[in-house]
């Protein structure tokens, strides 16, 4: 079905920014077919259904490149005993129980919910990162079934951990990425890691291995508490980015979440030279509706927005924090 969204204020993003007042976006039901001036578009396209847009912005939908779709449900949660009073009592005492709470019917509606929120608000593409150590297998079957009936856009992977058990999750995700290849449109894949302080040398091997067998990223939490940072010193001598590095989970199609070194860390040590990271929270980038051009936002406004997050020098940054996430803690 054709439609014309007319008589809006079009913010077309992308490398060449247009802002087209008055303006009007046409759709096949796909793709976006034209744009341009209200009265052109209604002359090219007189047959096509008319939602008027006036007084309303049109802009491609927004890309959550880290999104844990369960974590929704902890939304006003007070979990029981002592409050948690620093990074990793947050893990123990919220998101690792959690997690390990989710049952199967769990996993869907932990996936459903937030996807009807993402579609209120105009995110049309996610990156998730998933965890659910008592219903493991199969949990991203589910999660790309809740995706496809929402009609959104997804990459997945299993939050892979040695906290339960070594190297717990990498059969999951080799099996989800065996099964998506290189994605349909739709649905992607990734190798899913928690984060360096929760993942041997041995674990990671693995999982980089078959992330690179298969062409595909590695999706991971990177210092997002001192914790993870000297866990990586005391453990192997290196910064965490210089482990994670050396162990070939950087790569241009890898996520690296958070980078947030504290400040008495100059962060020159802690980035290789050479290396690709993104140094990413939420990256805005347009898809479906409506399906515009392919941007690539400049993200100093969002590190404004961010205070206490610094950049690795070197990386590539191409993201920005999305207020609903701030405070999930992971
Ligand atoms: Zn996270």
């Amino acid at each position: 079905m054709t439609i014309r969204f007319e008589n809006g204020i079009v913010a077309t993003l992308g490398k060449k920014n247009r802002i087209l007042w008055n303006a009007t976006v046409v759709s096949d039901g796909e793709k976006v077919a034209a744009i341009g001036p209200a009265a052109e578009m209604a002359e090219r396209f007189p047959d096509a259904e008319s939602v008027d847009c006036s007084g309303k912005i049109i802009l491609p939908g927004f890309i959550c490149t880290h999104h844990h779709f369960y974590s929704t449900m902890a939304r006003g949660m007070a979990p029981p005993g002592e409050p948690a009073s620093n990074f990793v009592e947050i893990l123990e005492r919220l998101w690792w129980k959690l997690d390990a709470a989710l049952s199967e019917e769990d996993i869907t509606l932990s996936a459903q919910i937030p996807l009807i929120d993402c579609i209120r608000n105009g995110t049309t593409t996610i990156i998730d990162h998933h965890a659910s150590p008592g219903h493991r297998d199969g949990s991203l079957d589910q999660i790309e079934s809740a995706v496809r009936q929402a009609g959104l856009r997804a990459s997945l992977c299993y939050e892979v951990s040695d906290r339960n058990k070594p190297g717990a999750g990498i059969a999951e995700n080799e099996r989800f990425i065996k099964k998506v290849g290189h994605g349909d449109g739709q649905i992607a894949a990734m190798m899913g890691l928690h984060a360096s302080f929760t993942v041997s040398d041995e674990t990671l091997e693995k999982c980089v291995g078959i992330a690179k067998d298969a062409g595909v990223g590695c999706h991971i939490h990177v210092a997002e508490d001192a914790a993870d940072r000297k866990d990586s010193l005391d453990k192997y001598g290196v910064p965490t980015v210089n482990r994670l590095h050396s162990a070939g989970v950087t790569g241009e199609k890898s996520i690296f979440v958070h980078c947030a070194p504290p400040k008495s860390v100059n962060t020159s040590r802690t980035s290789p030279p050479s290396t690709t990271i993104r140094i990413v929270f939420f990256m805005l980038t347009p898809m479906l509706t409506p399906m515009l051009t392919s941007p690539s936002l400049p993200c100093s406004g969002a590190l404004r927005r961010c205070p206490g997050r610094r950049a690795v020098p070197g990386a590539r940054l191409r993201s920005h924090v999305a207020e609903d996430h701030a405070g999930y803690g992971q």
